[in-house]
């Protein structure tokens, strides 16, 4: 389950994509930074193709799909990689939310549904979204919705209002959660549904901007309004009713993906804070390293690092052979917890540099504004910690 559990052939490619990600594409963070994605695009594009000439494409997809085919313990190792670098993940073609909307096409998706829309994702030609959080509806409780999609003829008719719909800017196409049939019980009222981002009412309001940062392109997160937005039925993901079963299948190993992401920034910062602590003098002859308090630091965030790698295999250890559902208090527990490291690894790392730390000319402010969501999305702090602890205390009689 650690790394020296790993095959040697699969020790040989973390190592070909830990310098890929050294050489290739942390170099590329300072345009990323300083400039928009589609700026960005043609340097992006020349590294992808590089990655994909070397077999580095799609590693969380099965190779009869064209990816690498990994399990989710060895995806997760390969994810930490990734995730040392604002772009790994994107270079890769493994970025939420496409990686998640590739999964459910694989398992759900109708045969001209995956030549439609799934084939051109894993070929890297178009992006994707995810539209289930509304303004008006708590999103930690997605049984409970507005959006609706009413059969008409062939179609289904959706109307509704997303909000935080991840790179809806530049997406082809839209997974929609809308309820098919309010009267079921609550976990079967909604379904998934692809809707084009250019159907007709499809209304594109606004990117939201996050921490003083509107973003654009895969960084980015879009209000949307469905106004009686017509897709053709067979653009139904799945059975009708399904909606929520298949977003908690999507979640599972999509939490795994984002922990082993926030590891790799956990290790990068980390890097970052330590290199610049045995450099930094605070007096002629005295670095930072030498102050007590930061040795604490530095001591306390290595246990919290490795406890979080061991935490998170452990749960996709348990996902590989048992499922989903069998790990599901695993899955809270990581979630929560690396969240939390991230956190103060990210603050301890912007407190070491100082000023530095601030500026956009290292990536930890970029990280510190737009991880701090991580104890929101995909089920904030306090609703994971409930489900479990619900669990134990049913295990106590309570
Ligand atoms: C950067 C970012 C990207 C996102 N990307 C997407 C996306 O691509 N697609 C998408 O559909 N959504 C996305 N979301 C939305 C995200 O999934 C929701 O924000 C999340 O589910 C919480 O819903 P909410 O914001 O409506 O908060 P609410 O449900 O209103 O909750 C507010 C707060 O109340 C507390 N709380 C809630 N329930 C409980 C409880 N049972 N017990 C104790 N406390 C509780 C929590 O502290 C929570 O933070 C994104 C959010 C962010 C910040």
């Amino acid at each position: 389950m650690t790394i020296a559990d790993l095959s040697a052939e699969l020790k040989q490619v973390l190592n070909t994509i830990q310098e890929f990600v050294d050489a290739e594409i942390i170099p590329l963070e300072p345009l990323f930074l300083a400039h928009k994605f589609d700026e960005l695009q043609p340097r992006l594009q020349a590294v992808r193709a590089t990655a994909r000439g070397l077999g580095l494409w799609l590693p969380q997809i099965p190779e009869a799909y064209g990816g690498m085919g990994l399990s989710l313990v060895e995806f997760g190792h390969v994810s930490e990689q990734l995730g040392r670098s604002l772009l790994g993940h994107y270079v890769f073609n493994c970025q939420a939310p496409d990686a998640g909307n590739m999964e459910i096409l694989i398992a759900h998706g109708t045969e001209t549904q995956q030549e439609k829309f799934l084939h051109p994702l894993l070929r890297g030609e178009i992006h994707s979204c995810f539209a289930m959080t509304e303004p008006e509806n708590p999103g930690s409780n997605p049984t409970w919705m507005s959006t609706t999609a009413v059969k008409e003829g062939d179609s289904y008719i959706i109307d509704g209002h997303k909000w935080f719909t991840t790179a809806a800017d530049r997406a082809a196409f839209a997974i929609v959660m809308a309820v098919t049939d309010s009267h079921a019980p609550k976990h079967r009222r909604a379904s998934q549904i692809i809707v084009p981002t250019d159907t007709p009412g499809f209304h594109f309001l606004r990117n939201i901007a996050v921490m003083g940062e509107t973003g654009d392109g895969l960084a980015s997160h879009a209000e949307i309004r469905y106004d009686e937005c017509r897709v053709p039925q067979e653009y139904l993901l799945g059975a009708e009713g399904a909606g929520f079963a298949i977003a908690q299948e999507r979640l599972g190993p999509g939490r795994i993906h984002h922990c082993m992401r926030w590891i790799g920034i956990c290790e990068r910062a980390y890097d970052l804070m330590c290199r610049y602590a045995v450099l930094r003098q605070v007096a002629p002859g005295r670095t930072l390293a030498q102050q007590q308090t930061i040795q604490n630091w530095v001591a306390e965030l290595r246990a919290e690092i490795n406890a979080s790698r061991l935490l998170v295999l452990h749960a996709a250890h348990k996902i590989d052979r048992e499922g989903s559902y069998a790990a599901r208090d695993d899955i809270s527990l990581i979630k929560f917890y690396v969240a939390n490291v991230l956190q103060r690894v990210l603050d301890l790392a912007i407190q070491t540099h100082g000023a530095l730390g601030m500026t956009d000319e290292l990536p930890l402010a970029y990280w510190y504004r737009h991880e701090r969501a991580a104890r929101i999305y995909d089920g904030p702090d306090e609703v994971h910690k409930r489900a479990v602890a619900r669990r134990i205390f049913q295990r106590y009689g309570g």
